[in-house]
């Protein structure tokens, strides 16, 4: 996939928009967590480095209609100055004449941060007409947030047909990642699903199944391939109408010579809390009707563990238990460990977004991964070989 991703000729002394996702938790006007916005300093620094006038654009959350203070893009902009010291000025606006201005009479040490484009709702029905008006001011495009890019939005993608656009180095970091593990694997190849619903994943298992030597399966939707088996898995998560698919699967997955793992054994408990008592079973012994599996249990996390260890690419999606809640965490935590050391063995291991990426950050383990994804719903439409409408008017 060659993106077309800009030189100093193509920004220098240019008027740059960047699309941006600093869609950030807020609370009580202070960033919570800022590693969206850290992710895009390598794209602004270069625009910095070759004098362009920068200005970004982002959407914060789902505003219901029209202004909202809660939902304004203002705190973020104070971070980012604090973070950088950069000079950084908010817009309250992010079309017509209060940004017209503002960028008319930029310095070229300062950056612009422009209001929440999802204050309008033509952003998200990719209006041309608001397209148009979100590219009045500029010359050049860089699209920079791989997390919205699956979403053919007026500020992801109608805004390309206006302005000469790029990739931002963020998106060509998590293209040429995914493109590895999607397209270009060395083997034994693993990949680990887990998360709340077959359904979601489904896409990529059919579009990595020829790919793929192992796929290691936990999460609250190996339960439906245990039923699927013939195991009792009591009140546990499970897709009623996915477990013909799952059989399916399972046989086709033998002819293709890949081996699909389930969990042994799980940790169950009558319900998600944090303060519950939990007891390990065997998946072989049904789970009690009363009860449902939470997380996956040690023999699991042992064999799964194995199968990690002779990986040379691994990509990773979706958390093997309930891992917000300590009871069960463990599979979750296990796993993360056992991915990180092949990366750090020289392995290819690629951690897709989301909640996968949130439990990786939890145990402090993003840096010792070889890729984690800024984008949860992008990297797997990207995984399931979907061309994202926010990148294909960036291609050369
Ligand atoms: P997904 O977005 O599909 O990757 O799902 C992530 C969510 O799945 C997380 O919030 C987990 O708490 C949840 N999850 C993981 N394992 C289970 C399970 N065994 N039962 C219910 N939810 C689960």
């Amino acid at each position: 996939m060659a993106l077309r991703i800009p030189e100093a000729k193509d920004v220098t002394r240019k008027k740059v928009l960047v699309r941006v996702d600093f869609n950030v938790p807020i609370k009580d006007g202070m960033v919570m967590d800022d590693t969206r916005i850290k992710a895009h300093l390598e794209t602004l620094r270069f625009l910095k480095e070759n004098g362009s006038f920068i200005t970004l654009i982002s959407h914060l959350g789902r505003p219901k209609e029209g202004r909202d203070p809660e939902f304004s893009l203002k705190p973020v902009a104070e971070y980012l100055s604090s973070l950088t010291g950069w000079k950084v000025n908010f817009v309250p606006d992010c079309i017509g004449e209060a940004v017209e201005e503002a960028v008319a009479l930029q310095l070229q040490d300062e950056i612009l941060v422009l209001e929440n484009v999802r204050f309008y709702k033509e952003e998200t029905k990719n209006d041309p007409s608001f397209a148009e008006k979100l590219a009045k001011p500029f010359e050049v495009f860089v699209m920079d947030a791989f997390s919205a890019a699956h979403r053919a939005h007026a500020s992801t993608r109608g805004v390309a047909d206006y302005l000469k656009s790029f990739a931002g180095f963020l998106i060509k970091k998590e293209i040429e990642s995914l493109s590895v593990v999607r397209d270009n694997p060395t083997h034994p190849y693993v990949l680990i699903l887990g998360g709340a619903k077959v359904s979601d994943k489904i896409g990529v298992i059919e579009n990595l199944l020829p790919k793929v030597d192992h796929i290691l399966i936990g999460g609250g939707m190996a339960y439906t391939f245990l039923k699927a088996k013939g195991h009792g898995i009591g009140k546990s998560l499970c897709e009623e109408d996915k477990i013909e698919y799952a059989n399916e699967l399972i046989s086709l997955s033998q002819d293709k010579g890949v081996k699909i793992h389930l969990p042994l054994d799980c940790v169950v408990a009558p319900e998600a809390k944090a303060d519950v008592s939990t007891i390990v079973i065997d998946t072989e012994t049904s789970i009690p009707d009363d009860m449902m599996g939470l997380d996956i249990g040690p023999k699991t996390i042992k064999a799964f563990c194995e199968v990690i260890k002779e990986a040379k690419t691994i990509f990773w999606n979706g958390p093997m238990g309930v891992f917000e809640l300590e009871p069960f965490r463990s599979g979750t935590e296990k796993m993360a460990i056992a991915v990180a050391d092949v990366a750090k063995k020289g392995g290819y291991a690629v951690v897709g977004g989301g909640d996968t990426a949130a439990a990786v950050n939890m145990f402090g383990l993003s840096d010792q991964m070889t890729h984690v994804s800024t984008g949860g719903g992008a990297s797997l439409e990207f995984m399931e070989g979907k061309m994202l409408p926010g990148i294909e008017p960036l291609l050369d």
